[in-house]
């Protein structure tokens, strides 16, 4: 049973370059202990491996060209998302997709948010990889989430996920563990990365607090490994978005 947690933000983090070492920056300013977990912002680790990106660079496509003239939008930005996805769930009224690495996200998660005019940042390529090798290089044994604000579906409002992650299971397993009245329970699957990264996320602020880090003290480790991205198989409002779902019950 987890009776209470803290939460701490890292100051005095600079506007984050590539090649940044976000490791060091954290725990010349933190003091760390094992067990902690360490939460930062995308933003901040796509930064630290260069993907930041001129929009001018981009060609756009036919298709670039279609989906942007539906949105209002530039069509190089359209371009951009398209190059980082694996498969478009929606086009409009707004660009929804999966990204090559298994997230589903408006935009593949491409920010002009924190970035300088013209420049657009693009996510991590693989955030769990960039979560094992921030983790690698801290000098504590701290599990690593790497969090987005993400919208979600059928709820107002943003909210932090995670959408990397390493040093723990993103999912806790509740699989036969007993309710109050003895029943086992069957199915829960809990998504604890998601909930952490919602709390640091509260924490890190959307605007220009500059505060991309966040430390979490207290948590019991959650072993296992899993994912919280949903096989396409397995994902039936992916089937609907599709055409492959039943629209109608
Ligand atoms: P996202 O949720 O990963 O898309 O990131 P946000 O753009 O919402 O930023 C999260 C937090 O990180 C906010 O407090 C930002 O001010 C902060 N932030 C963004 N970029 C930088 C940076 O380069 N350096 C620092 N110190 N903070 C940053
Ligand atoms: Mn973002
Ligand atoms: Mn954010």
């Amino acid at each position: 049973m987890i009776e209470s947690v803290s939460l701490h933000l890292v100051r005095g983090l600079p506007v984050i370059k590539e090649g940044d070492c976000l490791a060091d920056l954290i725990q010349s300013r933190f003091e760390l202990l094992d067990g902690d977990l360490v939460c930062i912002a995308s933003t901040v680790v796509s930064k630290s491996e260069g993907r930041v990106r001129d929009l001018s660079s981009y060609t756009p496509g036919e298709r670039a060209f279609k989906i942007a003239g539906n949105l209002g939008k530039d069509p190089r930005f359209v371009q951009a998302v398209l190059e980082e996805s694996a498969q478009i769930l929606l086009e409009r009224p707004f660009l929804l997709v999966v990204t090559r690495f298994g997230h589903v996200c408006v935009n593949a998660g491409i920010d002009q948010s924190n970035v300088p005019a013209g420049r657009i940042l693009l996510l991590p390529e693989n955030p769990s990889l960039s979560a094992e090798r921030i983790r690698r290089e801290l000098s504590r044994d701290c599990p690593v989430i790497i969090t987005d604000t993400c919208g979600r579906p059928f709820r107002f409002g943003v909210a932090g996920v995670a959408i990397g992650w390493s040093g723990l299971s993103p999912i806790r397993d509740w699989r036969g563990a007993s309710d109050i009245h003895g029943r086992k329970l069957e199915i829960t699957l809990e998504a604890v990365a998601d909930e952490i990264a919602g709390m640091a996320n509260l924490l890190m602020g959307e605007a220009g607090d500059s505060t991309p880090v966040v430390v979490v003290r207290g948590l019991p480790r959650f072993d296992g490994d899993g994912s919280v991205f949903m096989p396409e198989e397995q994902d039936v409002i992916r089937a609907v978005l599709s055409g492959r779902g039943s629209r109608r019950a």
